[in-house]
């Protein structure tokens, strides 16, 4: 059985893709990694409606039909009046994965780098040395151990606590965090190469719902609603209804919840010592509520980072990786947000008449810069946002 070394340059906390990734690059890049999973295997629990990009994985990964449960060559949307509308993307635009695999296999990825894997280890303190993050103290199999590291990566996801304990303002306002619920359920006819989306306010105020296949008539099908409206009606309510009105014959064989935090990247994700990515660091995109790929590229930027930082034994280099981000995708992500704030404020007369002059426009001829230009036809105010993102007034 593995043991915990006494020293290492990199602790990365948390086997989730951002965390995975972050030990692979730091480990590629000569540092001595050791990645910490609390969970006893890496991919379980799945929380997540596991779809993403083509590119999202290719940056990271050779697709492989060994983790794709469906690939995508359309979107459809259907608007609260029930017009449903088919928007295509390219062949095999987006995935719909098996995470469990896919997870497994990012971090037998780090392994081969060169990284330490150990699972069934709980991260409960930092090691702290004047302010300095100096490694971390580990729960295992009834143990208490301390390892002492160069540097900490956190990536430990939502409901991350290391880098509040290393003093980061690490909040996400209660608004700002979509209250997530998602079954996987079977006996659901649905076609295997597009992902659904369906909008308004009595499916999934603030948020949408979603159905994303899985082969084999099985599907995820969830929402996210924003923190605000659970309070008024839960988010699982809204899932029940939406499954018995749709799907009354459908079996459920497996149910979760989740929160994604839907707000801007934290406003500092370096300290002393220690880096933050991925949910942790709140890199999820806040239109999309996709945080698979960008917790990778946030991953794979702290990473190569770290390894930069170990090598020309500098630990302020640390600090760059958060001006990498910010070029990345940061700075995207609050462009996005206000666009979410804008698109929320949606009614559904907007949403149906949005779907109705989309269903206009001919099938190959449409995509999203058409939609986003009928949103806007039918919400000039979201010039303002758009504005506002791009002047930060
Ligand atoms: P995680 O995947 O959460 O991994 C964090 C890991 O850290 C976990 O394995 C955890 O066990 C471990 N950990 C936590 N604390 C400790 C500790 N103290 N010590 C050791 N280990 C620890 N994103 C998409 O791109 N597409 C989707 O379709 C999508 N659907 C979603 C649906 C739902 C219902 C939810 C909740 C989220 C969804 N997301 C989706 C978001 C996506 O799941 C996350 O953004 C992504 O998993 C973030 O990766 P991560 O590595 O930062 O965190």
């Amino acid at each position: 059985m593995k043991k915990f070394e006494i020293e290492y340059d990199v602790i990365v906390v948390g086997g989730g893709p951002a965390g995975c990734v972050a030990a692979r690059f730091a480990a590629e890049g000569g540092a001595k990694t050791l990645l910490l999973e609390k969970d006893k295997e890496i991919g379980i629990p799945v929380r997540c409606g596991e779809a993403i990009s083509k590119e999202g994985v290719e940056e990271f990964i050779v697709p492989n039909l060994k983790w794709i449960r469906a690939k995508i060559n359309k979107f459809i949307f259907t608007s609260p009046d029930s017009t449903t509308v088919e928007m295509p993307l390219s062949e095999e635009a987006g995935y719909v994965l098996d995470r469990k695999i896919f997870d497994n296999e990012l971090a037998r990825l780090a392994s081969e780098a060169g990284a330490d894997v150990i699972t069934k280890s709980y991260v409960d303190e930092l090691i702290l040395e004047d302010g300095i993050v100096k490694g971390v103290g580990i729960r295992y199999l009834g143990s208490k151990y301390y390892v002492k590291s160069k540097i900490v990566i956190a990536a430990d996801g939502v409901e991350s606590r290391a880098g509040r304990w290393a003093g980061l303002e690490t909040a996400c306002d209660f608004r700002d965090m979509e209250s997530c619920v998602q079954v996987v359920a079977t006996n659901v006819n649905i076609d295997q190469n597009a992902l659904y989306f369906y909008l308004g306010e009595k499916t999934a105020p603030t948020g949408y719902l979603w159905i994303f296949p899985k082969g084999d008539n099985t599907a995820n099908i969830g929402l996210g609603i924003g923190g605000k409206e659970n309070k008024k009606k839960s988010a699982k309510r809204y899932l029940d209804e939406f499954l018995q009105k749709n799907f009354p014959n459908a079996s459920i064989l497996n149910f979760t919840v989740g929160g994604v935090p839907c707000c801007p990247t934290l406003k500092k994700i370096v300290a002393p010592g220690i880096m933050l990515v991925g949910d942790a660091a709140r890199q999820v995109n806040p239109l999309s509520g996709g945080g698979i790929a960008s917790g990778m590229i946030g991953g794979k930027l702290a990473g190569i980072t770290s390894a930069k930082s170990i090598k020309k034994n500098d630990l302020n280099i640390i600090y760059e990786y958060e001006q990498l981000w910010r070029a990345r995708l940061g700075n995207r992500h609050e462009i996005f947000n206000r666009l979410k704030e804008g698109i929320y404020n949606f009614t559904d007369d907007h949403f149906n008449s949005i779907a109705r002059d989309f269903l206009n426009i001919k099938y190959e001829e449409r995509n999203l810069y058409k939609l986003f230009m009928i949103a806007l036809k039918n919400k000039p105010t979201l010039f303002v946002d758009i504005a506002k993102a791009f002047l930060r007034i």
